[in-house]
């Protein structure tokens, strides 16, 4: 009997029957990787959905760009396109601190994952100042041709 369990991004996952593989936001399978460190809610009916038809690959930018949970829990004053082409900072609230580079390196590492994997598509948590639509990773990945799924 052939397992359709595989080493998805360092988590192991159920990856069901599909065979294209796309990226997705961790916190939405229901890990607790965010800022605060609180559990989401898990989003059973998408992931369902989403595991007919594609290898699911995990990405927490954030997490890739080196920052721990939880974390500082900074939104971004502009756009991620802003970040990459203007010089706008990305400042957390809490002490100042100039979190930009994190976000910056997330973007790059999670590209290079889609890279790796054949990724040409990314359903990401919106709202996030990495994983949004208008995120640093999103505006990233879109740039690269990936087509990126806002999930509210
Ligand atoms: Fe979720 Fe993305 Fe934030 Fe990580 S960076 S916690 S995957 S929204």
């Amino acid at each position: 009997m052939v397992s359709n369990k595989r080493n998805c991004g360092g988590y192991l996952f159920d990856c069901g029957n599909g065979s294209e593989p796309v990226l997705i936001s961790v916190c939405l399978l229901g890990i607790p990787c965010r800022w605060h460190g609180r559990q989401p809610k898990k989003r059973d009916k998408l992931i369902e959905r989403l595991r007919k038809r594609y290898v699911l690959v995990p990405v927490c930018p954030e997490q890739l760009g080196g920052m721990a949970t939880p974390r500082t829990g900074e939104t971004l004053q502009g756009t991620g396109a802003q970040v990459l082409d203007e010089g706008l900072r990305i400042i957390a609230p809490e002490n100042g601190q100039d979190v930009t580079r994190f976000h910056v390196n997330g973007a790059k590492y999670t590209l290079e994952i889609a890279k790796i994997v054949g990724a040409h598509r990314a359903y990401l948590k919106g709202g996030s100042p990495s994983c949004d639509r208008e995120g640093v990773t999103g505006e990233l990945l879109k740039r690269n041709g990936i087509k990126v799924v806002r999930v509210p």
